[in-house]
């Protein structure tokens, strides 16, 4: 993807992970530039208003490389995650509630609603503390593994994907399982997908078109959500989200992810 598409596709991304409720005013996203450095929101952005001149590259040092803006305390989560795994190419942070909750409580993630099954059992960072140095982010990307999510214990977060929308919807997938987990949890023993129907969902619901579809949501549930024009989204695409933004009172606007 060319460099200005790349960091539009970052701008809304978290700008609806934002109205989602999953990025507060702290979190960052990131997408690979090259073989060293990423593309990131600066740490004093507004994330809910985000534009491009927010995003700022840096190494994996923490130089910039475009922009004067500084990036968040907290780059060395991405750069560690960026050298460890050549295959990530962006970085979710997020502060999600109900992800987090079952971290203060030592209650293990587990997949039970099929979308779920896409992040599978997800490991637990056992420190709360900020990600802010090489050493910590080493850690987070050693407890990361080959996985596609990691949770910070009572912090947070951190979600990979091989593009954009992939680390949109996971991010999205992450939480949702995490609140119906914590919902079940408050009237019996939830359901945990067995191996073998995990691997069922991973080979039906893991498709692009899929999380596109998905991605939609949080921009249906949040009636603030009013992103500004940009490339008109597929056909197929525009009907799901002119059906979701109408249920939600919103006027429909175009919507690209990538
Ligand atoms: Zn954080």
């Amino acid at each position: 993807m060319e460099r200005d598409a790349l960091i539009r596709s970052l701008v809304e991304a978290i700008r609806m992970l934002t109205h989602a409720e999953l990025v507060d005013y702290s979190g960052h996203c990131s997408a690979r530039r090259d073989g060293d450095s990423f593309y990131i929101n600066s740490g004093a952005s507004i994330r809910s208003t985000l534009t491009a001149a927010d995003i700022v590259a840096i190494d994996f040092d923490g130089e910039l490389r475009e922009g004067t803006a500084r990036p968040p305390l907290e780059f060395p989560l991405h750069a560690e995650i960026y050298r460890a795994r050549p295959d990530v190419r962006v970085v979710m942070h997020t502060h999600p509630k109900w992800s987090t909750l079952l971290t203060m409580v030592g209650a293990p993630f587990r997949p039970v609603f099929p979308q779920g099954a896409l992040l599978g059992d997800v490991p637990v960072l056992d420190s709360p503390l900020s990600v802010n140095t090489r050493d910590m982010g080493a850690r987070a990307a050693t407890a990361l593994g080959a996985g596609r999510a990691l949770l910070l214990k009572s912090h947070g977060a951190v979600v990979v994907g091989a593009d954009m929308i992939e680390g949109f919807a996971l991010a999205i997938y992450l939480e949702e399982n995490a609140s119906r987990q914590y919902m079940a949890m408050q009237i019996g023993s939830p359901y945990v997908f067995s191996d073998a129907e995990q691997e069922v969902c991973r080979a039906r619901l893991g498709s692009p078109a899929l999380f596109r579809t998905a991605s939609l949501r949080p921009l249906a549930v949040d009636s603030r959500a009013a992103l500004p024009a940009s490339a008109p989204a597929p056909p197929r695409l525009r009907r799901g989200y002119e059906r979701h933004s109408r249920s939600a009172g919103l006027q429909p606007c175009s919507w690209t992810v990538r």
